[in-house]
């Protein structure tokens, strides 16, 4: 039976890290409670000369580059906390319920927006430090941690600095580069570095977890890139397929300046159509909630005070809903920029006659003429005006500005 590791694709090292920090968090709650917690399991108990708790510690980092699994990594660490057996063996109530994310003491923060706000924040860290209804751990997961806005971090170092005796925080986020995780934040986590699984380790996951044809898994992991998530969608989705033949059709045609802006137009364009398609189904429950729990439509004393709040509380769901469309736009034309990107890659692994796989094996002759019209340099000089427009939308340039000046580079060289 699988345990709650296996679906931690290609990261040996940091499961054998994650396993070792649940044996010893074990250890510490034997300490605790020598009679309540791991009673009957005499064999995995009392390992002589283990000092409880070596090896485990309250506050985590996970790292790694988008699709590794670090909020996977993250969950399958949180399921082994609260594992009946201090192992995530994958079947005890504690491992099923994490998994699930049903369990009480496993909460699971997960940015709506551009980024997580002071007061979610307070109120979260508050709720963390209560004692732990299980008994075991109270844990709190924050997936996008780079996306915590200053007042939030400092309010999350607080609670990291002097943790409750049971608290565990797992931050997720790309790196551990100070424009993610503040020096005072990562001077007191631990951190587990998480890899870009090679093509082939996504590919087997696919084919035994999701019962994917080993064809179909193979060529969507290596046009994934190691995206773990993106490669399910890809050997799943038709219309996610269909949007990257349209932004790898991009390359072919880009024919003079009106094509090159066309094609800027057209890739914005179906970045907004993709994000707007992905939120609209949360936008009009969440609208449709708040409405009924305002009762919507009273009337009489006080209902003109309660219509004030209720205008601002909608107000500041717009401003949520908002804020949340705006990010979906900019993942998907991420998404978009690094098919677009793995096609130049593709062009300048060919240009340099290197042994390699090539990313879109779809488009591989594509690239392939590419590489022999623009040789290494001109490729080169494309890929990197492909990796320097998602760098300047990740710093909050346009994103029409960014993708119209790629284009132009695209073209021209
Ligand atoms: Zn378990």
């Amino acid at each position: 039976m699988p345990d709650v590791f296996a679906d931690l694709v290609g990261q040996d090292e940091a499961v054998a890290t994650l396993r070792h920090a649940a044996a010893a968090a074990a250890a510490v709650l034997r300490a605790a409670h020598p009679a309540a917690v791991g009673s009957g399991q005499a064999e995995v108990e009392g390992q002589p000369g283990v000092d409880p708790g070596a090896g485990m510690t309250h506050a985590w980092i996970f790292t790694g580059p988008p699709g590794s699994g670090r909020s996977v990594a993250a969950r399958a660490f949180a399921a082994a906390l609260q594992c009946a057996y201090g192992t995530g063996c994958g079947e005890c109530p504690g491992c099923h319920t994490t998994m699930t994310g049903t369990h009480a003491d496993v909460r699971l923060v997960v940015p709506e927006g551009l980024s997580i706000g002071v007061g979610e924040m307070r109120a979260l860290v508050l709720r963390a430090a209560s004692t732990p209804s299980g008994g075991r751990w109270q844990i709190v997961i924050i997936e996008d941690a780079d996306r915590l806005t200053e007042a939030a971090g400092n309010a999350l170092l607080k609670a990291i600095e002097e943790p409750p005796p049971r608290t565990v925080f797992l931050l997720c986020a790309p790196s551990t580069h100070p424009d993610d995780v503040s020096v005072t934040i990562r001077s007191r986590c631990r951190v587990v570095p998480l890899r870009q699984p090679p093509a082939a380790a996504v590919a087997e996951v696919l084919v035994r977890r999701d019962g994917i044809a080993p064809d179909v898994a193979q060529w969507a992991a290596a046009a994934a890139q190691g995206h773990v998530g993106r490669a399910r969608r890809l050997a799943r989705d038709p219309e996610a397929r269909q949007r990257r033949d349209a932004v790898l059709a991009v390359p072919r045609r880009l024919t003079g300046v009106g094509a090159a802006l066309d094609a800027a137009s057209a890739l914005i364009e179906a970045a907004e159509a993709e994000a707007e398609a992905s939120v609209a189904e949360a936008d009009a429950a969440e609208r449709a909630a708040l409405q009924t729990a305002l009762g919507a439509g009273g009337t009489g004393r006080g209902a003109a005070g309660a219509m004030r709040g209720a205008a601002g509380q909608l107000k500041d769901l717009e401003k949520r809903q908002k804020s949340r469309a705006t990010r979906a736009q900019r993942d998907a034309l991420d998404r978009a920029l690094v098919d677009l990107a793995g096609f130049y890659r593709d062009a300048l692994t060919m240009a340099l006659r290197a042994p390699v796989a090539p990313v879109h094996t779809d488009t591989a002759a594509m690239a392939e003429a590419g590489a022999q019209k623009w040789d290494a340099e001109g490729a080169l000089r494309r890929l990197e005006a492909v990796l320097e427009c998602r760098a300047a939308i990740e710093a909050n340039v346009k994103p029409r500005i960014a993708v119209e000046a790629m284009m132009l580079t695209l073209w021209k060289g």
